[in-house]
């Protein structure tokens, strides 16, 4: 049995900002049933630390490192069988909230000593040197918070094989020169193709340069993030790492996510019998105060930053409101794009409503209730909200990059048995505009967008095919290090 420490620095349901905390619980969960002996390496942030408590676990190991008094706890990620274990250090981690900001939103200051620790015990773990028996053959990084696992291993003999994941290269983790020394990393370290980046430390080179293989979740992106337009700076050294990078793509909890028995929705459907979908929209108009008329919904959920194309979808939708459309929006970000949202929800309040803030339930039923579903991102490593959508027969349109260009065909371009959405290719609000127009056009015509609908529905997301892609990989990196 391959035994694989994962290391992240957020995990469903415990701590979460984004999708990767979404593929920490899948994808372990997934290979744990393929037999693969999966555990989990969080920092034992407050809230971790008190399910831990709670369920009765233990602190299997206390160390040193620096100033730092450190502990191991092992216990189960909530829910599911996969062992967890905690890096517990309170200065640095008994936080509550969010796990890299304060409550003004500024990153904790001494977020790069919090991950250097955090990677120093998972380098410890991976080597045996944490006074705990289970030693695993390969450990596998994920972004930036876990940069210098590999960096920590390098100087072992007998390390474990090593696996980093891009879930989005703009966050790189960048710090000054005086944080490296600060850090007490060698010098040796301090050149162009090792952890320098044009005068300041990265970490998330420590896992581009050191890992035996580098993965991200869609080939899609694999492929952009080795171009100077989304490579962010970071593009001629992924070209020069091409033969170890591949692109998989992410699933998604067919369980959680699944309209035939999602708790959160009041009425249940499937692929063979949509009738409920209409009561599900109209129970949502209901809910937020929208006009109960058939239609035509369109949702978005995310995050309101420049990534997600959020001034893109603000310029259109003035028009898109005149002819009648409804807007579901639910998310938080930057004040920039919340108060030209607030803005139009005041002014068209039966077709427009703004949810400011995370909502779990409600994206499940913004999700069943909408007809169409908006993804128009600058860049996107691979995007959840599109599956999650496809499955519940609620037709996206995107901008085609990344995993959103890997997983939504255009019937412009695949014809319309083969189609499950609509897609943009220049990175506009125009483009946006005419994609949604289109889609439009096919929702008057019942029978194409029942075609639509059901061909997303057919696919397979779920994290079992995707798990054993991640299977090979591993077993591919034990092979070639033998
Ligand atoms: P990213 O990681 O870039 O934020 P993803 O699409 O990969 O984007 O994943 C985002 C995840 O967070 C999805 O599961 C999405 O449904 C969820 N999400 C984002 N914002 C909200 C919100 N305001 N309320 C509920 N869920 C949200």
């Amino acid at each position: 049995m391959i035994r694989v420490l994962f290391a992240t620095s957020e995990v469903y349901p415990l701590v979460k900002t984004g999708g990767l905390a979404d593929v920490s619980a899948s994808l372990p969960e997934a290979l744990c049933r393929l037999e693969y002996d999966v555990q989990i390496l969080l920092p034992g942030y407050p809230d971790a630390l008190k399910a831990a408590r709670k369920a009765g676990s233990r602190r299997k190991s206390r160390f040193q490192i620096g100033q730092y008094s450190v502990s191991l706890w092992q216990t189960r990620l909530p829910g599911t069988a996969v062992t967890l274990w905690l890096v517990d250090c309170p200065p640095l981690f008994d936080r509550p909230g969010d796990p890299y900001r304060n409550d003004e939103g500024k990153d904790w200051w001494d977020n790069a000593h919090r991950f250097a620790l955090f990677a120093r015990v998972g380098a410890m773990m991976a080597t045996g040197d944490a006074g705990v028996t289970w030693k695993p053959d390969l450990v596998h990084c994920n972004d930036w918070q876990t940069g210098l696992i590999p960096v920590f291993m390098e100087s072992c003999q007998d390390r474990p094989g090593t696996v980093f994941t891009i879930h989005n290269l703009a966050y790189q983790g960048i710090f000054s020169h005086e944080t490296f020394r600060a850090l007490g990393l060698p010098d040796s370290l301090w050149r162009l193709d090792q952890l320098e980046f044009y005068g300041q430390l990265s970490f998330i080179k420590g896992g581009l340069v050191f890992s035996d293989r580098i993965t991200t979740v869609s080939p899609g992106y694999a492929r952009e993030i080795q171009t100077p337009e989304f490579g962010c700076g970071l593009d001629g050294l992924l070209r020069h790492r091409q033969a170890a990078l591949t692109g998989i793509l992410n699933g998604i909890d067919t369980r959680v996510w699944n309209p035939g028995e999602d708790p959160e929705l009041a009425f249940h459907y499937g692929r063979e019998h949509l009738k409920n979908k209409a009561q599900c929209q109209a129970l949502l108009q209901q809910e937020l105060g929208l006009k109960v008329n058939g239609g035509p919904l369109l949702g978005f959920i995310g995050r309101l930053v420049e990534q997600k194309g959020v001034d893109w979808l603000i310029a259109v939708m003035p028009e898109l409101l005149e002819k009648g459309c409804q807007f579901v929006i639910l998310g938080s970000g930057e004040t920039r794009y919340e108060e030209p949202l607030k803005l139009l929800a005041r002014q068209w309040p039966e077709q427009m409503s703004l949810t400011l803030g995370y909502d779990e339930g409600l994206s499940h039923r913004i999700t069943g209730g909408c007809d169409l579903f908006l993804m128009p991102s600058r860049f996107e490593p691979c995007g959840l909200n599109q599956m999650y959508s496809l499955r519940y027969g609620t037709v996206p349109v995107v901008h085609g990059v990344g995993g959103l260009s890997d997983t939504v065909n255009d019937p412009q371009d695949v014809g319309i048995d083969r189609a499950n959405g609509f897609r943009f290719g220049e990175a506009s609000a125009p483009a946006l505009l005419g994609a949604v127009n289109r889609a439009l056009e096919y929702f008057r015509q019942r029978k194409q967008w029942r075609r639509l609908q059901q061909n997303g529905m057919a696919t397979d997301y779920s994290w079992k095919r995707r798990a054993l892609n991640y299977g090979d990989l591993y077993r591919n990196i034990l092979k070639e290090r033998q």
